[in-house]
């Protein structure tokens, strides 16, 4: 017998399979891991076939030297899932493995928890020996009838009770003996369980659920914030289980607090297992294991628990599915929600995308009839959602208040801290890439072609597009309105809480974003904080907008809200519509009425407006829109072929290469191509490498054909000290 092996090597580029002997004695599976010889070194791979033949001449074969573990590591699925990836996204299979494996298992690096058990072998024995001991040999008699009592106990137990050197002596006497025994780490024990509250479902959360349950399909779940879509969830995972089917919860890094797994833990016990960055090495592996053996049939985990090893799965949950959490952008490059369809179509199970903003994408799949649209329209709770207040921040300055508060958040602030209630501030930073405003008028620089804001390059002291690469000089005035003074620096948290201390002295408030949260746990400390009412205001950014339910809140400031809109990305004015909804649910989700304000220096932009109604299909039609004019996503697909290397030369003569075969792709499919482009990449090089780009966006129905074109071309020119990858529809363009 033969096995083909793919082998774990670091560089990507080697994506070959090696075929071996497999020694008549071992029997051996595909996804199997084992130890191979390759040149003068043993290294690891995978198992991908097994058969009777080989192409290989028989004197160069060598002989698998062993598997590492007695059970296939990679299922079924997931040998098709790589597949999957290597078509889609060009991800080499060694890549995929490594996706699916707990990255601390290769070369051993961690291995199963193992604890001594002591146990009585021979009671007849033991009690002989029992009755033949001194009077004064109290602890060895104490260590004998305990273990008479309960069977096995943990050696490092009885060793605390009656002392190592009673143990020992039982030990060589023959009386005890000890076995091994593994065990799994469980991550997170010491959450608090939250309270099983009975909860009946309303009859529009069982309208849905019921649909979910009985009809395996591609739903998006569309509900405003507190309508109870997580109710919803809980409710289709217990039917999974009752069903003796499997189910994989989907949350975005950032919301997956002690709180959540809490209530997970609490509804289904040792069924769930939790994937994600924060656990150990040895946690980690511990969860993967119990899921592979089936032990857990239920994980809860960030992005990359859609690639554990489960097996019938009867439904894949996907929460704030628009969140850009799930989107790779760093190598292995990929998009959470497409392995989702596919996995959710191999194993006929019911796929759930949930959100009160869906992604544009999502939407519009959903309007083609590629999802099926499940809405949820009101809250649970039956409020209404809270008013939203504008406040025109260039009049706020014509009015003589050049303050970073408005007359209107100052004077709420003032009333909710009076009335008890807590607030939350929130400023987005997240755009670095400072963009050019106008602060009398709001005007902002963008690219005549693209509907993009223009990025500042300091070095060059240039404004550009970073979708087409066109470059504009620097505004000195406003050319709407003349006015001169242009801002382009950021304001940041830590400024809005200073003037809040000096505005409000003996005010406890809370401040979270990147610098406060730098320690594991901070920002669960921070906002456990909050919650039980020890501050009064949290300031904080992105961070704070997601999913955290806080009954005492009754009043949301949005600092400046124009920093999420003039993102330099096609994706802003998306992104600042979902920002607004989701920080506008945090306020009035009790009993309380809530209210948010909303400073801009854009007061009459659409986005705001259909936000301040809670208008998101209205807000859809008009997005949309202007995306099919100027040819973005969903209606067109953007690739970038990154190219990296160390000697400038080389990259550009590589880039010049591929360049040159794509226009002669675009002389073939004229009609494919919207925009092709090559040029150096916005930020030039990163850690001593060269970068450049070719840009390229490609009409929808011609999108497949010129994404193979790609990957072949990259296949068929390799470069030994060149990196070249595909992104597709990148959100951010660095
Ligand atoms: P969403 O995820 O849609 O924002 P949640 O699932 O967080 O909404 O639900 C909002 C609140 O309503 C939560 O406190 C939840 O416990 C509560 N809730 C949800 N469904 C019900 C129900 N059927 N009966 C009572 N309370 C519910
Ligand atoms: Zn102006
Ligand atoms: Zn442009």
């Amino acid at each position: 017998m033969f096995a083909s092996v793919i082998v774990d090597i670091a560089s990507s580029q080697i994506d070959k399979v090696f075929d071996y002997i497999v020694p008549e004695s071992m029997s051996l599976e595909v996804g199997t891991r084992v130890l191979v010889p390759f040149g003068k070194r043993e290294i690891e791979g995978i198992v991908v076939k097994i058969s009777n033949e080989t192409n290989v001449i028989s004197h160069k074969l060598k002989e698998i030297i062993k598997p590492l573990e007695n059970f296939p590591v990679i299922t079924n699925m997931q040998m098709q899932m790589a597949e999957f990836l290597k078509r889609e996204y060009h991800i080499g299979l060694a890549d995929s493995f490594r996706l699916f494996l707990p990255s601390e298992m290769r070369s051993g690096k961690v291995k199963d928890l193992t604890i001594t058990n002591l146990f009585i072998e021979d009671e007849i024995k033991a009690k002989e020996y029992l009755s033949n001991l001194k009077a004064n040999a109290t602890k060895q008699k104490g260590a004998i009838l305990k273990l008479l009592e309960v069977g096995k106990i943990n050696q490092v137990l009885l060793n605390k009770e009656f002392g190592q050197s009673a143990v020992s002596k039982l030990k060589e006497e023959g009386i005890i003996k000890s076995a091994c025994e593994v065990v799994f780490r469980k991550p997170y024990k010491n959450v608090i369980l939250a309270q099983n509250k009975n909860i009946v479902l309303t009859p529009d959360q069982e309208r849905v659920a019921s649909l979910i349950k009985t009809k395996p399909a591609k739903y998006l779940l569309f509900g405003v914030t507190g309508s109870g879509k997580t109710e919803v969830y809980i409710n289709v995972i217990k039917s999974c289980i009752e069903n003796n089917k499997a189910a994989i919860m989907l949350v975005p890094e950032i919301s997956l607090t002690p709180q959540v797994l809490g209530s997970f833990r609490a509804r289904f016990g040792e069924n769930v297992a939790i994937l994600h960055s924060g656990l150990s090495s040895g946690e980690r592996f511990d969860e993967w294991k119990r899921i592979l053996l089936g032990q857990a049939k239920i994980v809860v985990g960030a992005r990359s628990a859609i690639f554990a090893p489960m097996q019938n799965i009867g439904a894949i949950i996907i929460d704030e599915e628009h969140d850009g959490s799930y989107v790779s952008e760093s190598h292995p490059r990929y998009n959470t929600l497409e392995i989702a369809e596919f996995l959710s179509e191999k194993q006929g199970a019911s796929l759930v995308l949930g959100s009160a903003t869906p992604s544009l994408d999502s939407y519009n799949k959903a309007i083609e009839g590629k999802y099926c649209l499940l809405e949820l329209k009101n809250r649970v709770n039956a409020k209404p959602l809270p008013p939203l207040k504008i406040v025109d921040m260039a009049r706020e300055m014509r009015e003589g208040n050049p303050g970073i508060f408005s007359r209107a958040l100052e004077e709420a602030i003032e009333r909710t801290l009076k009335e008890g209630n807590q607030i939350m501030l929130f400023l987005n930073r997240r755009g670095y890439a400072s963009f050019l405003m106008c602060k009398k008028c709001g005007w902002v620089a963008k690219c005549k072609d693209c509907d993009v804001s223009l990025v500042y390059h300091r070095a060059e002291h240039a404004l550009k597009c970073h979708y087409c690469g066109n470059r504009y000089k620097v505004f000195t005035k406003c050319p709407n309105c003349d006015n001169e003074n242009l801002k382009e620096g950021l304001l940041g948290t830590q400024q809005v809480v200073e003037k809040l201390r000096e505005m409000f002295p003996g005010v406890k408030i809370l401040r979270m974003d990147n610098d406060t949260t730098t320690t594991k746990d901070a920002h669960v400390k921070i906002l456990n904080e909050f919650r039980e009412n020890r501050a009064q205001i949290l300031v904080g950014t992105q961070m704070i907008a997601k999913g955290h339910d806080f009954p005492q809140v009754t009043l949301v400031g949005i600092i400046d809200a124009d920093v999420s809109l003039h993102q330099t990305t096609y994706k802003a004015t998306e992104r600042t519509f979902e920002l607004i909804t989701q920080v506008a649910g945090r306020a009035g989700r009790a009993d309380k009425a809530g209210e948010i304000i909303l400073q801009t220096y854009a007061p009459r932009h659409y986005v705001y407006n259909m936000a301040m109604h809670y208008d998101y299909t209205a807000f859809y039609k008009k997005e949309a829109n202007m995306r099919e004019v100027t040819s973005f996503p969903p209606f067109a697909t953007i690739f970038r072929i990154l190219i990296s290397g160390e000697n400038e030369d080389d990259v550009r003569n590589y880039t010049k290469i591929l360049y040159t075969k794509m226009q002669e792709a675009q002389k073939e499919n004229k009609e494919a191509f919207v925009y092709l482009g090559v040029m150096k990449s916005p930020i030039g090089r990163i850690q001593n490498k060269f970068r450049y780009q070719i840009l390229m966006r490609i009409r929808k129905a011609e999108q497949s054909k010129i994404k193979d074109f790609i990957f072949n071309m990259l296949d068929e020119n390799k470069s030994q000290n060149i990196l070249a990858f595909v992104e597709i529809n990148p959100q951010n363009l660095s």
